[in-house]
C-alpha cells in the first residue's frame, strides 16, 4: 500500500500525543515518530514510555524550558539542512501550554516547513463532552498562582463570550474556583477530570459550591475547568445600581456589594466600585 506520509519531507513536525490514554495516539503520529531523524521532547522518559509501547526507536533529545534557547540554534541549523525533526510534548498538543512556541516561530522566520500532526488536546477533549456551549470559547491556560495577579488575570475573562477554558491543579482548584466567582460573578461551571483515564469525571456546579467543595478536599490528578458564559439574562447596570441603592440604606459598601454579587451573580468587584460610587453620590 502506497503511503502519502512517507517519506517524510524535512521539516518540523508539531505533534500531538496522548492525554491519558495512550490508545488516542494516531496512526500519523506512530509513522512521523519513526520516520523523523530526531524526537524533540519536554521529557525523555515520559516520551520514552510512549515510544516503549509503539516500537518508536528514533533518537531523542529534551526541549525544555531550561535548554531551549542554548539547543535552538542547532535545532534550526539541523532543519534548515533537511532534517525532518518531530516535536512532541509529555502529553496532549505541544505549544497548548507546553513548550515550543519560539521554536515554531522562528522555524516558519527562517522559511523551514512546519508541519502540524493533530491530535489530543485536554481543553478540546473536556469541552467536546462537557455540555457547555461549544461554539464559542476562550482558552486562558494556567491563572497565575499568586492571588493578586490571579485576580488581575482572571478580570481580563469577565466579558468574554462563550465559556472559558482554564487548566488547574488540584492543589490550587478550590483557591482558583473562589477567584473566578469573584472575578467573573456567580456562574456554571464544570471540573473535567482525569480526561481518557480510568478515573475520568465531568463535575457541573456553581462557581462558590465548587469552591466550597474542593476547598478542603483537594482532588487528585488533572484537572480542567470550563466556566459557562453569563447567561442571557445577565442583569444591566440599572438593576444592579438600584439593588445596590436599597442594600446601601441599611449595609456598608462592602456588604452591599457582596450581597449584590450574590443575589445578582455580578462580580463582587464590580458591584464593590458602583456601591462606591453610589454611596460617594449621596
Ligand atoms: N499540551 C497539553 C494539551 O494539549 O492539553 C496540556 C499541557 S499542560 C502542561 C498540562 C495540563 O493540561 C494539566 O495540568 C491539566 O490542566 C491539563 N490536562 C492534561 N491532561 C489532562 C487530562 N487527561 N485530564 C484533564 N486535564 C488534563
Amino acid at each position: 500500500m502506497s503511503n502519502e506520509n512517507l517519506p517524510l519531507k524535512p521539516g518540523l513536525y508539531v505533534t500531538a500525543t496522548p492525554i491519558g490514554n495512550l490508545g488516542d495516539m494516531t496512526y500519523r503520529a506512530v509513522e512521523v515518530m519513526k520516520s523523523a531523524d530526531l524526537i524533540l521532547c519536554e521529557d525523555t522518559r515520559q516520551t520514552a514510555k510512549l515510544c516503549a509501547a509503539y516500537d518508536i526507536r528514533t533518537s531523542r533529545t529534551a526541549y525544555q524550558d531550561h535548554n531551549a534557547a542554548r539547543v535552538r540554534p542547532e535545532i534550526l541549523d539541523r532543519l534548515t539542512n533537511g532534517a525532518a525533526i518531530c516535536l512532541v510534548s509529555d502529553a496532549g498538543t505541544p505549544l497548548i501550554a507546553d513548550p515550543g512556541f519560539k521554536l515554531v516561530r522562528e522555524a516558519r522566520e527562517a522559511g523551514i516547513d512546519v508541519f502540524p500532526v493533530p491530535g489530543p488536546s485536554a481543553l478540546i477533549a473536556a469541552l467536546s463532552a462537557s455540555g457547555a456551549p461549544s461554539d464559542r470559547f476562550t482558552f486562558g491556560g494556567f491563572a497565575p498562582a499568586k492571588a493578586g495577579a490571579r485576580q488581575k488575570f482572571l478580570e481580563e475573562f469577565a466579558s468574554a463570550q462563550g465559556v472559558l477554558i482554564f487548566y488547574e491543579t488540584g492543589n490550587r482548584l478550590g483557591d482558583s474556583l473562589a477567584a473566578m466567582a469573584e472575578a467573573l460573578g456567580e456562574r456554571d461551571a464544570i471540573i473535567a477530570r482525569e480526561l481518557t483515564k480510568i478515573h475520568e469525571t465531568f463535575h457541573r456546579g456553581a462557581l462558590t459550591a465548587l469552591a466550597a467543595e474542593y476547598a478542603n478536599a483537594p482532588p487528585k490528578g488533572e484537572i480542567v475547568v470550563l466556566v459557562f458564559p453569563k447567561t442571557a439574562t445577565a442583569v444591566g447596570d440599572v438593576e444592579i445600581d438600584e439593588f445596590l441603592a436599597s442594600a446601601l440604606t441599611n449595609l456598608s459598601v462592602k456588604e452591599a456589594a457582596a450581597a449584590a454579587a450574590e443575589k445578582l451573580g455580578v462580580p463582587r468587584r464590580l458591584a464593590y466600585e458602583r456601591a462606591l460610587s453610589l454611596r460617594k453620590k449621596s
